[in-house]
């Protein structure tokens, strides 16, 4: 007998570790739908369709390719729920050498591997999961005997391990990082490119049936869909960013715009975390773009950052602070998560915008995720852990290797500043100038106290204030404290009075 190979949801490509080794011949493949994996947060319905379509279409290309495939589909009514029922089933059904799996991208699922050879009394092989260009064990390495854990260098190591965008030893352009290029706010274009989108196939209709009829009542809209759910169609959405909008992607990377919901961004994450997209060859295909002429260096540097600095860099932090991260919360948090963030009712535009187009389309750019939603749960002082599962949920790409990084430690700051030297804290004047959402808003961004004013104003002071024990000594709000305390005793009452208005009417 061979070896039972188990591959998981979003470790969707043939290049997978734990197919490297694997004979065709003699070793089977199992892949299973898991009521357990679509429910442990209530994932938004497309998620849950782009991930058992792309399984399904996955499948079949093995199949094509000679592979044995046992495939468990999450209406099976033999289906187990769980991963460790579902292998005690394979090895019922026939005895392997060795169970196979590639790291799970969770460190609950990675428990639960690692109690299996006991369990089943059989060897099992959990493989390092190389479209990761750096391993859990290099950043580790990296961050061992460092005080601050800076992205910057790690990203600059990065540049230099895969070479992309240099020029021997040095950065192209003569510098490492353009964002100060990077913070211009857009103006509607009748022209601004879409994600590519496309029709739902037959396999892909079944599972919409699915997905409708058992996770009717999670959040988002499951219709229109129009993810790619196969690697091809994968490639030809790259194809279509790098060159419709890669160019402007530097440029306007942090603009926001009213019905606007892609700005120029890549919208490839969902496929690049499940393994339609190999994160490497996509940085690849941008540096040759920039090489060609196509796209300037600007775009070329901030779009490559994002995966070979941000995306490494925060799952080697998952992986390093797992499993008590998930628990931290410097702030003492405890509000609970607003209701607007499931119903999208809210006066307020920015909100309402963000989370409306979060529910139809999965989707929300990263300075929406950072400064709308991830800026409002942090001044509304929401508890970590209820805003941690709803970017879980809601987002297509959300996976919690690079979802808590980002949403905990980043966005939050719960972890005390391990990601960043100082909240991602603003005020609706930051809101205003970098989008155009104010202007049809019911509250008024100019007016800084009082039912009219926009929420964020007085919010913004109520939480620098309210957290100046953990906060007051950091160097990079020096200034913003001195502010306070310099200002009119009356004028602080008001700003705080208008704060705790406002809060007691979050339900
Ligand atoms: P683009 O703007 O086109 O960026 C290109 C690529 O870079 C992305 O596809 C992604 O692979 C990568 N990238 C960019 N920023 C980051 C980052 N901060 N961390 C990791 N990768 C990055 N990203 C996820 O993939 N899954 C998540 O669950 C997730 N949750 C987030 C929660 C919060 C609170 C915040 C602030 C950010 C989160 N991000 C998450 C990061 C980022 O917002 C998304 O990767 C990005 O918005 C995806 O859209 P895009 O493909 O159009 O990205
Ligand atoms: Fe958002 Fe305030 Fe602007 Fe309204 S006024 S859109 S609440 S930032």
């Amino acid at each position: 007998s061979g070896n039972l190979i188990l591959i998981l949801g979003d470790q969707l490509s043939t290049a997978v570790s734990s197919l490297a080794g694997a004979d065709r011949g003699r070793d089977r493949v199992l892949m299973a739908e898991l009521h357990e994996e679509t429910t442990y947060v209530r994932h938004h319905k497309k998620k849950i369709a782009l991930v058992l379509s792309a399984m399904r279409h996955f499948a079949a290309v093995l199949e094509e390719e000679g592979w044995h495939i046992e495939y468990i589909r999450l209406d099976d009514p033999e289906n187990t729920k769980s991963f460790t029922g579902e292998i005690e089933r394979a090895l019922d059904r026939q005895p392997v050498e060795r169970i196979v799996v590639t790291e799970p991208g969770e460190w609950r699922l990675l428990e639960q591997f690692r109690q299996w050879s006991q369990r089943f009394g059989v060897p099992v092989d959990i493989l390092t999961d190389d479209r990761f260009l750096c391993s859990r064990s290099d950043f580790a390495e990296w961050a061992s005997g460092r005080k601050q854990l800076r992205m910057e260098y790690f990203y600059r190591d990065m540049r230099r391990r895969t070479g992309l965008l240099m020029d021997g030893d040095n950065p192209i352009g003569g510098k490492w990082n353009f964002d100060a290029e990077n913070r211009k706010p857009a103006k509607p274009d009748l022209f601004m490119p879409r994600p590519l989108h496309f029709e739902p196939d037959r396999t892909t209709a079944d599972v919409l049936g699915l997905v409708g009829e058992r996770f009717g009542g999670h959040f988002g809209d499951l219709e229109p869909f129009w993810f790619a759910t196969k690697a091809q169609q994968a490639k030809a959405a790259l194809d279509q960013f790098i060159e419709h909008a890669l160019p402007s992607f530097g440029d306007y990377q942090d603009a926001m715009l009213r019905g606007e919901r892609f700005i120029y961004h890549s919208v490839l994450s969902a496929y690049i975390n499940i393994g339609l997209l190999d994160p490497l060859s996509v940085c690849r295909a941008v540096e040759e773009a920039y090489a060609s002429g196509a796209v300037p260096i600007n775009a070329a540097e901030g779009f490559i950052r994002q995966i070979i600095g941000w995306r490494e860099y925060v799952r080697g932090i998952y992986w390093l602070k797992m499993p008590d991260y998930v628990e931290e919360n410097v702030f003492s948090n405890t509000r609970p998560l607003p209701d607007f963030y499931w119903t999208a009712e809210t006066d307020m535009t920015c909100l309402r915008e963000a989370i409306t187009q979060t529910k139809e389309d999965a989707y929300a750019h990263h300075i929406q995720r950072l400064m709308l939603t991830g800026n409002f749960a942090l001044l509304a002082g929401v508890a970590p852990r209820e805003i941690h599962e709803w970017y879980l949920a809601v987002y297509a790409d959300a996976y919690e290797w690079v979802e808590l990084p980002n949403t905990l430690g980043m966005s939050q700051f719960a972890d005390g500043g391990l990601l960043g030297s100082k909240p991602y804290a603003a005020s609706g004047n930051y809101i205003n100038k970098m989008s155009d959402y104010c202007r049809d808003c019911r509250y008024d961004v100019r007016l800084k106290t009082g039912p009219d004013a926009c929420p964020f104003n007085a919010l913004y002071w109520d939480f620098l204030v309210r957290n100046r024990g953990t906060l007051g000594a950091n160097p990079r709000l020096g200034q913003v404290y001195r502010t306070w305390d310099k200002m009119d005793p009356a004028k602080q009452t008001s700003y705080r009075e208008s704060a705790h208005v406002f809060l007691t009417t979050l339900t």
